[in-house]
């Protein structure tokens, strides 16, 4: 459903992606791994379009972009309109309500009729397990309220594809849990979704697929008990070492 070839994408001397290849199945869930600084937010952040690389082709089911071929702004916002994506902090509006900042997208960016939006984003709340903050504002909410409207205002869009940017790293520790089992429950429910996270007993427990960046390359990938366990190259046995 998803194909990556040759994604290259440099800020100024800086070389972040050299040349990334990916495919992701329907349905499936691919974790993405690396040291800081090895490319993982930039390559999630060109899949959504929200960078551009200067090389390489992405394709989400049918929408397919050459980056090397200059895409025009309508291309790019096809390509954005695939993926949902869920950042490292929330990044609510603080002063619109739960309910309000699910309701934006769907609202103002895809001119969707206001009463079916409100009906969906309240039952995209309860499936989050926030039926009852609907009319809270973000600080009300704790860090993994706070992410869980993050996963519903994604969801709003209608996505194909969930990308996820680190989402647990920025809470207290006793709220990850909250957020992690939301994501499971999306994945048990066959959502396609590229999660970058350290989350190792997530990542063996829910991926499909394990992918190691390091230096804006893959190293390495395979499923989750080849990589994690049983790492083929030294690169990715040094670094779970240090996160382990
Ligand atoms: P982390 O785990 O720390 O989030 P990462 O693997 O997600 O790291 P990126 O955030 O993709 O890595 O960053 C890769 C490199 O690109 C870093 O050196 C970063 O400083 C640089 N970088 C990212 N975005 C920009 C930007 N907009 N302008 C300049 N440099 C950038």
């Amino acid at each position: 459903m998803v194909e990556v070839h040759g994604l290259t994408k440099s800020f100024g001397a800086l070389h972040v992606l050299q040349g990334i290849d990916l495919g992701v199945g329907r349905g499936s869930v691919t974790v993405l791994l690396g040291p800081s600084g090895s490319g993982k937010t930039t390559f999630l952040r060109c899949l959504n379009s929200l960078e551009v690389p200067e090389v390489g082709t992405v394709r989400i089911d049918d929408v397919a972009v050459d980056f090397a071929r200059r895409p025009s702004r309508a291309e790019l916002r096809r390509l954005r309109a695939m993926s949902g994506m869920v950042f490292q902090s929330h990044e609510l509006f603080p002063h619109r309500t739960a309910l309000q900042n699910v309701t934006e997208g769907p609202l103002y960016a895809q001119r969707r009729p206001a009463a079916q939006v409100t009906a969906e984003a309240t039952a995209l709340l309860a499936k989050v397990g926030l039926a009852d903050k609907a009319d809270a504002y973000p600080h009300e909410l704790s860090g993994g309220q706070q992410q869980r409207v993050g996963i519903a205002r994604a969801l709003a869009l209608r996505p194909r594809l969930l990308l996820f940017d680190e989402p647990t790293s920025a809470l207290d520790p006793e709220t990850v849990g909250e957020v992690l089992t939301v994501m499971r429950d999306l994945a048990a429910e066959g959502w396609t979704m590229v999660v970058v996270t350290h989350e190792i007993r997530f990542a063996r427990q829910v991926a499909d697929h394990v992918v190691f960046m390091d230096g804006g390359v893959v190293v390495e990938e395979g499923r989750p008990d080849d990589v994690l366990v049983e790492p083929r190259q030294e690169r990715t046995r040094r670094f779970l070492q240090r996160i382990l």
